[in-house]
Formats: structure tokens, sequence, C-alpha cells
């Protein structure tokens, strides 16, 4: 049969070459509509937000993902993960939430997976006070180094875990999932601990010898296959490598465990351990980084094979089906920046895509407890909480148009979905090219994929007749007044401060008048330092400060980054980059100086102070790049509000700020700041001080068991 077919519109539906990724997948008793598998990730919705997380889920399954996953689920109180907000199977009690997400899956055609997690040595347990366990007696390993040790498991141990997760495997059924995982992945589980060497020194039959190690593995495995293997698949989640050489988990050895267990799961799902691994963001690992390490595990099964690598170059997908390194394409990243990315490849308009940029933005969700944010999809998280929709949109309130100035992340997203809702938008941009702080910042080291932010928004805004635009036209308010459209929205950004305002200082620092001091603004005009000895003053804590002392050390200056927190770029521990970041700068012969705080600027060098003790120490230098804090280019608002009583001859009705230009935050916060403008224009006025959006709330105990 050709492959590619008319639609109703007399165009090609897809391209006949990837027809391949449209062919159903068998898994176990249950089958995959297509090649699209919704790897589990976590959100920061869980168990506090289940019906937003339901229907999030449910929007994936809408746009195509065959297989649609939760996040790891707690499958017993002796073992949970408080900060982290995740889903819970603890009793009866909790199937109900997760019945829902299975509903909002199935009503779209899509296969419901569960990740069934028992977190064991990465669980501190500080809601349930149950003392955690592990193969061993360790510290707790998890990312908030919590003062806690798991006890070693005994015989009578293994067996109330065994019983724990048959009941929760059979009540994952009993919700009404089709796949339901056993999870031995990314360090964050008991089993991957009881895998690898380095948690694992028993010396009974569990630990020692590969097969001792697995033999866990295998019975939890055979425990749910015998239990409901005749109606739901049985995955196993594993990791191929700890990255750690040969103390702790590797290829060699996972090869011999899969070796082991080969028929056993009805599909094997293989990653990275430990997450940072497995989620790294585009500055420190390409599109299908981990192919490396997945290439080759399915000569080792016959079970189908699923592993991600942040993919959305749909010929590279085809590839790693043709080339026999997948059968499923998985994805979390990718399906959250575009939960339609499979029905876009479907219906032919790949370049409708809104590809991840790799910032890891939807990560810090999870790390700070919030519902998931996601740089590209300003929608995720609030598809029931506030009705968005990543492809729908309502249609205009009114006839009224909106003139958007501005052509960064904010005006664009403003524009382009004023748009598709049939406004009449006129969009103006200083610059001779849109994309605002993108265009600037996606040429620091590393960031490149990050112009993706604009490239999506401006292919949008192009296919829209009713969206105007005009680039190099810097608008004064005369100008705006002279335009005269109803509804203006300015979203003219930000400039980096350079006096030393920020976190730490309050008010400007001492500056000598012949000190070379630059901010972020100059770097990114490529106004770099004329001296080659730099310090970089971060008080900002995310990436910038890290990526212009990259920056300045691959260009061959004497970079020293001075910080008052203990690391370098502290806040992108939320981002998984940390470590990374700071091993980068440390290997690039950045001096990282932590806890100190720049208090003054001469042009000999920069005066700092210990946080904690206030001893003086000058570090010579020819220049000084604050990374402080940013102030909003408001100048046109201002001035704008000062001539207000020309409005209404202008027949001007409302003057809005969004984005940086009212405060400037993160490039997820500016698509967000544009999406709720021109989502909430003409939408029916909410009573009086009601709340924006809705939430669930705990139902409380009858009085009397009070
Ligand atoms: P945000 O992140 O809020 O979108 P950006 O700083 O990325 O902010 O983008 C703001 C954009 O607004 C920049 O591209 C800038 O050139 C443009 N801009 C600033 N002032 C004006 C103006 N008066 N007229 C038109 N464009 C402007
Ligand atoms: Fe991709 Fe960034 Fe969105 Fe995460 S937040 S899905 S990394 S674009």
């Amino acid at each position: 049969m050709p492959a590619a077919t008319v639609g109703m519109h007399d165009r090609p539906v897809r391209e006949a070459r990837y027809d391949i990724l449209f062919e159903p997948v068998q898994i176990g008793p249950v089958t995959a509509r297509n090649r699209f598998y919704q790897v589990p990730h976590c959100n920061g919705m869980g168990y506090r937000d289940p019906t937003a997380l339901a229907v999030m889920r449910g929007v994936k399954a809408e746009g195509g993902w065959a297989v649609v996953c939760t996040e790891q689920v707690e499958l017993h109180y002796s073992s949970e993960i408080t900060p982290f907000i995740e889903l819970r199977l603890w009793d009866d009690n909790d199937i109900p939430a997760l019945a829902r997400m299975a509903e909002q899956i199935h009503r779209h055609g899509s296969l419901a997976g569960i990740e069934l997690a028992y977190n064991g040595m990465n669980g501190p347990n500080l809601y349930s006070r149950e003392v955690p366990m592990g193969p061993a007696h360790l510290p707790i390993a998890t990312f908030t180094h919590e003062p806690v040790q798991a006890r070693r498991m005994d015989r009578a141990d293994i067996r109330n875990l065994r019983r724990w997760h048959l009941e929760a495997v059979r009540r994952a059924k009993r919700a009404g999932f089709d796949l339901i995982y056993v999870y031995a992945a990314h360090g964050l589980g008991f089993l991957h601990h009881f895998l690898s060497r380095r948690f694992n020194d028993r010396t009974d039959e569990y630990g020692g010898s590969v097969e001792n190690r697995i033999r866990l593995f295998c019975e939890i495995t055979e425990d749910a296959k015998n239990a409901v293997g005749d109606t739901c698949a049985v995955p196993i989640r594993i990791s191929v490598d700890e990255l750690r050489g040969t103390a702790g988990l590797h290829r060699a050895e996972v090869e011999e465990m899969i070796g082991l267990m080969t028929e056993l799961p009805d599909l094997w799902d293989v990653t990275l351990a430990g997450w940072e691994n497995d989620s790294r963001t585009s500055r420190f690992a390409d599109e299908g980084h981990e192919e490396e390490f997945i290439r080759g595990i399915k000569r080792l099964t016959t079970r189908p094979v699923v592993g991600v690598g942040r993919y959305t170059s749909v010929d590279r997908m085809v590839s790693l089906v043709r080339g026999g390194v997948l059968d499923l394409i998985g994805a979390a990243r990718p399906s959250i920046a575009d939960p339609f990315l499979p029905k876009k490849i479907e219906e032919g308009r790949i370049d409708d895509i809104r590809e991840c940029i790799g910032c890891n933005i939807c990560v810090s969700g999870d790390f700070t407890s919030s519902p998931i944010r996601c740089t590209q999809n300003p929608t995720m998280a609030e598809e029931w909480r506030k009705g968005w929709h990543p492809e729908r949109v309502r249609p205009r309130g009114s006839d009224r148009p909106v003139l958007v100035i501005g052509g960064g992340p904010a005006g664009l997203e403003a524009a382009q979905v004023l748009g598709k809702r049939g406004y009449e938008v006129t969009l103006a941009e200083a610059q001779k090219e849109f994309g605002g702080r993108i265009l600037g910042e996606s040429r620091l080291p590393g960031l490149a994929a990050w112009i993706r932010v604009r490239d999506y928004r401006i292919g949008q805004i192009r296919k829209l007749s009713n969206v105007q635009t005009y680039l190099d036209n810097r608008l004064s308010a005369t100008d705006v007044l002279a335009l005269g459209a109803p509804r203006i929205v300015i979203a003219t950004g930000s400039k980096w401060r350079a006096d030393g305002v920020g976190r730490f200082h309050a008010a400007p620092i001492a500056i000598d008048a012949g000190a070379e001091v630059l901010s972020p603004s100059d770097i990114l005009a490529d106004r770099l330092p004329r001296g080659r000895r730099v310090v970089v003053w971060d008080d900002d804590h995310y990436y910038m400060a890290g990526v212009i002392a990259e920056l300045l050390a691959v260009r061959g200056y004497e970079a020293s980054y001075v910080t008052p927190a203990a690391e370098a770029s502290t806040w992108t521990r939320a981002t998984l980059e940390q470590h990374f970041i700071q091993e980068r700068l440390l290997r690039a012969g950045v001096r990282i100086r932590a806890h100190l705080a720049l208090t003054s600027v001469t042009p000999d060098g920069a005066e700092t102070a210990c946080v904690f003790t206030d001893v003086r120490e000058v570090l010579a230098a020819d220049a000084v790049v604050l990374v402080t804090a940013r102030l909003p280019d408001e100048e046109l608002v201002l001035e704008l509000q000062s001539r207000s009583a020309e409005w209404a001859d202008a027949g001007i009705e409302t003057v809005s700020v969004i984005g940086d230009a009212l405060a400037p935050a993160t490039i997820a916060h500016a698509v967000y700041a544009g999406r709720r403008y021109a989502e909430d224009l003409d939408s029916a006025p909410r009573p009086d001080d009601a709340l924006p959006f809705r939430r669930e709330i705990t139902e409380l105990v009858p009085n009397s068991d009070v």
C-alpha cells in the first residue's frame, strides 16, 4: 500500500519514509499502536495535583504517544521521597487518582504505563518516619544529603518487599494500567541498589556474583508476570551504565544480567544512571548521546527495546528503528516540549514540531516540588489548571487589534497565540532579527539549541496572515500613540545591571572610575574585556556567570569565578547541571572562589570579603564581569503612562507589560507570560480575587475523627 496518503486538505499525511514509526509494536499481551513511547517522567504534581497530572498525561495520549507512563510511583509507605512529590500507591485509597490517569490515557487510545518504585536507600522517609532499607547499611543516597541511613534488609524484609511489590502490581492492574514496570534504573530504587556492587556488599544469595545480585530483580519480575502477565505487560527499566567504570554497574556486567533474564520481561527500557547522566542538558550532550550506550542491547533479547536521547529529529528516529537500535522511540522531554510530536509527524507537519531545547527547566519542577514548567511548552501542567491546550486556542473574543512591542520570547509567544486566536496582530521589533535575549544567549558556549524558542514561534507566525511583523522598528511612545492600536503589549525585555546590585548587595558597590567593568549585556554584544585577567562575579546563580567564565577561558582569558555560594551556578542543581558546569570550568582552568562576596572594583583588581568572617582579599584583575541582576527595559511603558491622557484620542484601551519588561526571570517565565496574555485576552472577567487556576484540596476527615 502506498504510504503517503492524501488527507482532507489534499496534502500528504506523512512522508513514506516515516511509516515505520507508525507500525504497531507488540509488548507482551498488549499492542502499542505506534513506536512513540512516553517513558516515565517526574513532574512535581504527583499526589498533590492528581487531576492536573491525569489530564496532562491524557494530552500526551491525544498527541499520539502510543504509550504514556506515570512518573515513579511510591509503592509502599515505608519508602517515600519527601520533599519530592511523586505519585503514590500505598494502599487502595490511592487507586482512584491513578485510575483517573489511566482513563485519560485510554480515552485517546493509548496504553497506560506505571513505574512502581521502592526507593529504599533513596527515600529518607521524612513523612512516614519509617527506617529506610536497602541491600547494605549505607547513608541515604539522595540529592539532599539527609542525615539518615538505610539498614540492611534481612530475609524477612526481602519477603515483605516482594509481597508489597506484588500487592502494588495488583492495585496497578485494578487502576487500569496496561504496562506495569519493574524499576531498576537511575540508582533511584532498591532494585538498582541490589544490582550495583557500589551499594550491594551482601554475602548471602542476594549479593556477590551477577546471578546473586539479579536474584531479587528476577523474583520480583516473575511475581509480577505471574500475577498480571496474561493481560498486562511487565517492562523492566534498567541502567546500562553508571559511568563509574567497573566500580559501578557497567555495560559488560549489564549485558550479562540481560543475558540471564533476556525473555523474562515483556520490554527492556534502557537508560543511563544517574538521572543527571540520563537527562543531560543540550549544553552537555547532543541529541542521541545515549545511543553509544544502548546500541547492541537489542541483539541480547527478542523483546522490544525502548530508549531515550532527547530525540526530535524524525530521520534520526527512523534510523534508530531501521538500524536495530530501538523498537520504540522513548521520550520524556521531547514529549513535554511537544505533546503532539507524533501527531505532527503523522500528519506531515514536521515544521510545526516544537523541539525541546534541552534546558531542563522541566526537571526543576521536580526539584522545587512545583508543577512542571517547560521553556518551549507554556501549557505544560496548565491543561486542567487553566484549561490551556498545547495545540488548541479559543477563538478571539473581540475584533480589537493588538500591537505587540518586542520580539523576544514573551512577545513572540504572545503574537503567535493571539494570531492563532484570530486577532489582527502587529509585532514590532527594534533589532534586525527576532529573538530578543535568545539571539545573544544561543551564541554562548553550549546554548545553540536555545534558538529553537525563536525558530518555532517565527515559523508559526509566518503561517498566519493576520500577524504583521516589522523588524528594525524601535517604537517610541509617539509612534505607539500614532499607530493607535486598541491593545498594546509591551515585551521590551531587560538589561543586565553593571552596578553590583543583586542578591548580595541591595545598593551599588564601589567601582573606581578607571576600572573596567562589564555586564552580561556587554558579553552578549561581543564586547569582551580588554585585559587578560578577569574576575566573573556570580550573584545570579543560574547559568549566565558559568557560561561567561567558560567563554572567557576558551578565548584565552585567565578567568576567576567568584561566588558567595558554595559552588558555581548553584541553582543549576535543579536542572541537573551543577556538577557538569563546575567540572567544565575547572577543566578549562577557571579558578572557582566560593563563599566570597565582591565588595569593590579598582583598575587593578577586585576586593572580596569572606561571607562568614568578612576577611578581605584583593584579587588581581584587569576587568570584572558583574553577573548580578537585570532591570526591566521600561522606558517605553513609563513614557506611555506619562501620556495616558492621550490614549483615548489615539484609540488605546489597554497597555500591558509582560515578560522581562515587567520583571526579569527565566526564558520559560517570559514564554509563559506571553501565553498568559494571549490566553486571557477577552476572557470572561473573574469574580474579584478569584484564583486564576483550579486546584484540588485534600479531603478533610469528618469532625468525629479529629
Ligand atoms: P523577553 O524575555 O521578555 O521576551 P527579551 O529581552 O528577550 O525579553 O526581548 C525583548 C525584545 O524587545 C528585544 O528583542 C528588544 O530589541 C525589543 N525591544 C525593546 N524595546 C523596543 C521598542 N521600543 N520597540 C520595539 N522593540 C523593542
Ligand atoms: Fe525541553 Fe527545556 Fe521543555 Fe524540558 S523545559 S522539555 S528541556 S524545552
